[in-house]
């Protein structure tokens, strides 16, 4: 028995030497990426749900890998977290998107309404420099900040409440929109948003997958449809992918949607097509 326990204490060593040792090379990796300017942005457009319209898109950071190809946010960003790497990453995301949006802006094509959305992390919300940050990025992008939305999830206001308000006002201020990401995965209470100036809520897509099971399930997204409506806030449904869902969210006076039923995230070159053709869902 000692020596079996022996053997399986050698074989737990050796997983976490490994572990560890891949953390340490996804670290480098990362910060060399940064410098070697590895990243880049893809873009999903989010649909009026009213004219069927392209409002405007999300910015969803990918990695070109020189050796693994494309890799998604969900293999680096909780390292980078950890790490701090968000950070300047975060940054980067920030400065690339709004350059983005203020470069199709001067081509003339999609003056008014065409908003960019940036996920903001909760290391990034928490951060003191924030601001003067962000004031940096549209200074320098001459970016109108009315342009710019920032999404932020229901963790990284509850973490600190008092400080989260003042900071959310600040942006409000000047009038930066605000979304709160992933409704319903966090504390999904309800009860606390009216405490924070935000415009916009997003709707976790766990919840529109199940729109269409059971009627218990409906009423929910009524429900959350119409208090936030209470609270002036506007609705983007989160990962629609059928027609059907998207019915379903038009009757509940859901204003906006996003999914692959309308396009997944696309390049910043098909991104701009999309806006030429300026289809109609
Ligand atoms: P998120 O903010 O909830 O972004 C939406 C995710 O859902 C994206 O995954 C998108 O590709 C995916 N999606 C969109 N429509 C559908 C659909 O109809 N069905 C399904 N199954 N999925 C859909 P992605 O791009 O892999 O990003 C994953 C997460 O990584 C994001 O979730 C966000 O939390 C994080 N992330 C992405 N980019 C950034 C960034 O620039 N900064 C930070 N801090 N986080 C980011
Ligand atoms: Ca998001
Ligand atoms: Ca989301
Ligand atoms: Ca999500």
């Amino acid at each position: 028995a000692k020596a079996l326990g022996k053997a399986r204490y050698q074989i737990f060593d050796t997983q976490m030497h490994y572990h560890a040792q891949q953390r340490l090379e996804l670290e480098t990796d990362l910060r060399r990426a940064l410098h070697r300017e590895e990243f880049l942005l893809y873009y999903q457009p989010i649909i009026s749900l009213t004219t069927g319209r392209i409002n405007g898109f999300e910015a969803l950071i990918r990695w070109y890998h020189p050796q693994k190809g494309l890799v998604s946010p969900g293999e680096f960003i909780p390292a980078a977290e950890e790490t701090g790497l968000i950070i300047p990453i975060g940054l980067w995301v920030l400065k690339e998107a709004c350059q983005q949006l203020k470069t199709w802006q001067d081509q003339g094509l999609f003056k008014d309404k065409i908003k960019m959305s940036v996920n903001l992390s909760v290391k990034q919300f928490s951060q003191v420099n924030l601001i003067q940050n962000i004031d940096k990025i549209l200074l320098r992008t001459q970016l109108n900040s009315s342009y710019l939305k920032l999404e932020i999830t229901e963790s990284a206001i509850m973490d600190h409440p008092e400080s989260a308000t003042e900071l959310l006002q600040q942006l409000r201020d000047r009038d930066i929109q605000l979304s709160i990401d992933d409704f319903g995965t966090g504390y999904s209470s309800l009860s606390y948003l009216h405490r924070f100036p935000l415009h916009n809520l997003k709707i976790d897509r766990s919840f529109i997958k199940r729109i269409t099971e059971t009627r218990q399930n409906l009423e929910i997204i009524h429900a959350i449809i119409t208090l936030a409506h209470h609270l002036n806030m506007t609705i983007t449904a989160e990962g629609v992918e059928t027609e059907e869902q998207l019915s379903l969210l038009k009757n509940l006076g859901c204003e906006e949607g996003q999914g692959y039923y309308f396009s997944p995230p696309v390049d910043a070159n098909a991104a701009q097509a999309l806006l030429q053709d300026n289809p109609h869902w």
